[in-house]
């Protein structure tokens, strides 16, 4: 297969911006790896990609059509594993980028898997719970045919949550006869699922940056931090964080935002949101933009919202001397690169964020026996992989003289090039 066959290359047609970064950024640490050449199109092309269209009955008796997709990116390593996302944004070419940056991440953390994505083009917030539910249960329906606990696991991502897991597990069951746990992970503790696997995402990020501030002498009770996007991941980060003495100055959400110098009552913050599904009058806090976050006087900038958000404008003026990658792909190679130059340490996403897939794994396992465990085992076993893997970063950066991106990437890539090679091509 030559990069001009292949017409998910993102050369070969007008792709979005996300996919070639996502590619840029694969390229750029490609070159530098000394790899046989011949293995860079299978790596950077995605295995399979399904459309689905799935017609759901409305509450008002209309039919509405949405479109799904589901992207398996490479399964050298091991089934494909990776989130579901609902949001107006989901278009095929992000859900192929996140694919991508999900076989490096599952590579990383050393889980035996390979990377998938998936997504429905939908306004979740604009769903009755019913209309959610029966778009949950024929997408299942439809994606069926390439998802199983032995072959692409999916889990919860932007704009889902362990309900739509709970309905996802319900539907592959009733199709197959029989209860399946493996077939999905983030489900509801009640039904199969892990302790700590909601927190879990936040939980990593809180773990990989108290390791890379040990590194620099510091304690998290040294910091300042913003965090953008206050959802699963920002609102379990910033907690976590907070616990541990951090002191959160600033969160935003999508249309809304606070500010406190003197650092923001999470839990509170929480609260308030999920009652009134804004930060707007939060009492004791100011408000702040999500653009003026980003820029803010802090130590650590925490982007937990979703990809882009850290473009080549805002770049040149952020002032945090350190920003660690809660979200998938939020930084653009360009801003990527800005930031490098002014000194500005990037802890990046596939690192950061893997606490998530990690504690998937731990539910898969645990599914797959029948066999659970507590929440102390669950947190150690996270912390373990997460510091192990900020270790092999950390010294492959000292090694190479290089940037974290940079040594995390390199050493996922030669890990699925690796496993690739020693497969070889079927047939
Ligand atoms: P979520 O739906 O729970 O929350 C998303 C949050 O981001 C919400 O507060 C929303 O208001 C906010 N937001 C959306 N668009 C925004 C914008 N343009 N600017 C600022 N805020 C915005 O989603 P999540 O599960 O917390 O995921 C957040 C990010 O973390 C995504 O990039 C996701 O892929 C990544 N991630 C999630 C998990 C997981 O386990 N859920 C694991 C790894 C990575």
């Amino acid at each position: 297969m030559t990069e001009t066959t292949n017409l998910l290359h993102p050369k070969s047609e007008a792709h979005s911006q996300f996919w070639q970064n996502a590619h840029l950024y694969f390229e750029r640490i490609y070159n530098t790896m000394n790899l046989d050449p011949t293995w860079r199109p299978v790596l950077s092309s995605p295995k399979r990609v399904l459309t689905v269209s799935c017609p759901v009955r409305m509450d008002d008796g209309r039919i509405q059509v949405f479109t799904g997709y589901r992207v398996q990116h490479n399964s050298a390593r091991g089934p494909y594993k990776g989130g579901i996302r609902y949001d107006p944004s989901v278009s095929r070419d992000e859900v192929m980028a996140l694919a991508m940056i999900q076989t490096w991440k599952n590579a990383l953390v050393k889980l035996p898997y390979g990377g998938a994505k998936g997504g429905v083009v939908c306004d979740p917030r604009k769903l009755s719970l019913g209309e959610k539910e029966r778009l949950t249960r024929r997408f299942t329906y439809e994606i069926m045919p390439i998802i199983g606990p032995d072959q692409d696991i999916p889990a919860p991502d932007v704009g889902t949550d362990a309900q739509v897991m709970s309905w996802m597990f319900d539907t592959y069951s009733m199709m197959i006869g029989h209860q399946e746990l493996g077939v999905v992970t983030g489900k509801p503790v009640t039904l199969g699922g892990s302790v700590g696997r909601e927190e879990a995402t936040g939980r990593g990020v809180m773990n990989t940056l108290r390791k890379y501030l040990a590194t620099r002498n510091k304690a998290l009770s040294d910091v300042r931090i913003a965090v953008q996007g206050f959802g699963n991941v920002g609102y379990h980060t910033a907690r976590l964080l907070a616990q541990r003495g951090a002191t959160i100055i600033a969160v935003t959400e999508r249309a809304s935002g606070i500010f406190d110098e003197s650092g923001i009552d999470i839990e509170s913050a929480g609260q308030y949101y999920r009652q009134n599904g804004t930060l707007d009058e939060f009492p004791g806090a100011d408000a702040i933009s999500n653009e003026d976050l980003l820029v803010c006087d802090c130590d650590v900038l925490i982007p937990a919202a979703m990809e882009n958000t850290l473009t080549e404008e805002v770049a040149y003026h952020i002032k945090a001397p350190t920003v660690v990658e809660a979200a998938n792909g939020p930084t653009t190679p360009k801003a990527d690169e800005i930031l490098r130059d002014n000194g500005v340490t990037i802890i990046p996403d596939i690192l950061a964020n893997a606490g998530g897939v990690t504690v998937s794994y731990f539910e898969w396992v645990q599914g797959l026996q029948n066999f659970f465990w507590d929440a102390k085992r669950v947190q150690d076993e996270l912390q373990q992989v997460m510091e192990q893997a900020f270790d092999e970063v950390n010294a492959k950066a000292d090694a190479a003289d290089c940037d974290y991106r940079t040594a995390a990437y390199s050493i996922a890539i030669s890990r699925v090039a690796e496993a690739s090679k020693l497969k070889g091509l079927f047939p």
